[in-house]
């Protein structure tokens, strides 16, 4: 179980202290920043040792947890002052900003561009498509002009979610998902 070899939560990085499982035993204790619970939320995948499920059922969970706006998950611990979700993901080799959107910081479940090519696709979010509003072929400097360009259109224009068709995520909150792309109002 080589994902779980590591005192890191699998799931968000956050250091946990103590292994989540130890050769298919679990550690039954909760990550205070994600909310997994190790031996429940992923009792059949590890008490089978199998890692393969558990490294999948570890990317879902990363994925809704960045989707419902990356919050620390325990009521009763505040979370360190010195946490950096960035870097805590950055440990356990996930890069956030890849599927952050470069305007506004929303994430948005796939790479905004991958290599030369734009995915096309619209941010819920600030509402920028890319490929055609920040069309710069082989130019990933002019790109990064024109998305400053947008933000602080879309920062003066109240921060506002622009699709119609989605909501945003419970607890949405403009200012700290634009800290994710290191950027400070
Ligand atoms: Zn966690
Ligand atoms: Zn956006």
């Amino acid at each position: 179980m080589q994902t779980l070899l590591s005192e890191l939560c699998p799931v968000c990085g956050y250091h946990l202290g103590t292994l989540p499982w130890k050769h298919r035993e679990p550690s039954g204790i909760r990550c205070p920043c994600c909310g997994i619970e190790f031996g429940r939320d992923d009792w059949e995948q590890g008490e089978a040792g199998d890692t393969r499920a558990l490294a999948d059922l570890y990317r879902k969970w990363r994925k809704n947890w960045i989707i419902n706006g990356i919050k620390w998950s325990d009521r009763e611990t505040p979370p360190p002052a010195s946490l950096n979700l960035t870097e805590q993901l950055l440990g356990i080799g996930y890069t956030l900003r890849t599927e952050l959107c470069p305007v506004c910081g929303v994430y948005l479940g796939f790479q905004a561009w991958r290599g030369g090519v734009a995915s096309d696709e619209i941010c819920q979010c600030c509402g920028i498509q890319f490929g055609y509003h920040d069309w710069e072929p082989d130019d990933s400097l002019g790109r990064q002009a024109i998305y400053a360009n947008w933000r602080l259109r879309w920062v003066e224009g109240g921060m506002r979610w622009r699709s119609k068709s989605r909501k945003p995520p419970d607890g949405w909150n403009s200012i700290e998902q634009l800290r994710l792309i290191g950027v400070e109002l």
